[in-house]
């Protein structure tokens, strides 16, 4: 079987490896169908001094495919069912995953594609536990960007920002893939969307989304642009993840008592705060990362009832490569998609 595997900084082989064993106990083999693109493949493939792995490393972090086998016991799924995969091998028996917050699980085996051997190969065996099933309307490219992007804003704004109907919220970077489901997610459950953009294109793409007022950052320095927008009231609720070149901008975007949620820091990983903004503004600075099961349910029944994900462009598993470079540019106006 194919497998796509990094094999130093910056350097990707597509090789030939022995299919998996038939799935052992409560084990279901899969067969990928598409791996869709994040910023944390960009992060593994530039090479990251502090993570924990070994290389060679099968590559790909989020996935959608088909039940190619399953093992005796296993009664939940059956040959050619469509599914979506949990992305890190979290225990199961913690009280955290007990407890369905299964990115807080205390004994966590690695994130798939980054610490341990990923989604970018045609066969792999899982727990079944930790698989899905995908709705029937919804096809396996659309499917493969519910366990990271989708479930990830999902998480973000309404389990931790807790964003409710009629609220304003600031979405950073509306063209990035997590980006555009959270306008569409955002402006579904009837909220107002201020978003930014690189540029002007992508402008029109967003108001297309659902977005209701757009800022060029080039253009224009956005926490003025917010401030004028929202008659110097600041929004409820700022959705973070660019980093340090935005993030105190973000927080002078807040109205008093704000939230900023963040899941990210592509533009740098440190800054400064004013402590004093901070307590008499009465923030909420909420750091965000993965999401649950739950999550992923939650997300692939909102493509179902049609919050499809925004795809930028389709490559092959040759060209992996070519769509991390493309989401490492910032050129991307959604998701990328590799298709086996
Ligand atoms: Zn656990």
């Amino acid at each position: 079987m194919r497998a796509l595997t990094l094999i130093a900084d910056r350097k990707l082989e597509l090789v030939e490896l022995a299919p998996p064993p038939p799935p052992g106990a409560g084990e279901v083999q899969i067969n990928i169908k598409a791996v869709a693109l994040n910023h944390i493949d960009v992060w593994g493939w530039r090479g990251m001094a502090f993570a924990k792995r070994k290389l060679p490393l099968i590559v790909g972090a989020e996935a959608a495919g088909e039940i190619a086998a399953v093992a005796p016991d296993v009664t939940a799924f059956k040959s050619g069912d469509r599914v979506v995969m949990y992305g890190a091998l979290t225990c199961g028996t913690c009280k955290a995953c007990r407890e369905g917050r299964d990115n807080l699980c205390e004994n966590v085996g690695g994130v798939l594609g980054f610490h341990i051997d990923g989604f970018a190969r045609d066969l792999l065996n899982m727990p079944a536990r930790l698989v899905m099933a995908v709705p029937a309307t919804v096809s396996l490219r659309d499917a493969a960007c519910a366990p990271i992007a989708f479930s990830t804003v999902q998480h973000m704004l309404f389990d931790n920002a807790r964003l409710e109907p009629g609220e304003t919220v600031l979405v950073h970077a509306g063209g990035s893939g997590i980006g555009t489901a959270a306008i569409k997610m955002a402006k579904a459950i009837g909220a107002t969307i201020i978003t930014t953009v690189g540029d002007d294109a992508k402008a029109e793409k967003a108001k297309a989304l659902g977005a209701d007022h757009v800022i060029n950052y080039r253009t224009e320095r956005f926490e003025g642009a917010v401030r004028k927008i929202t008659a110097k009231k600041g929004v409820d609720v700022v959705f973070e993840h660019v980093g340090a070149e935005t993030f105190n901008g973000s927080l002078l975007s807040l109205k008093r008592g704000g939230r900023l949620v963040t899941c990210g820091a592509t533009s740098g990983a440190s800054t400064t705060l004013n402590l004093m903004q901070l307590f008499q503004q009465q923030y909420r600075i909420i750091g965000s990362f993965g999401a649950s099961m739950r999550n992923i349910r939650e997300s692939l029944a909102k493509m179902a009832a049609g919050i499809r994900p925004v795809i930028d462009t389709e490559v092959s598993l040759a060209e992996f490569e070519r769509g991390l470079a493309r989401l490492e540019s910032r050129q991307v106006f959604g998701k990328i998609i590799v298709q086996f």
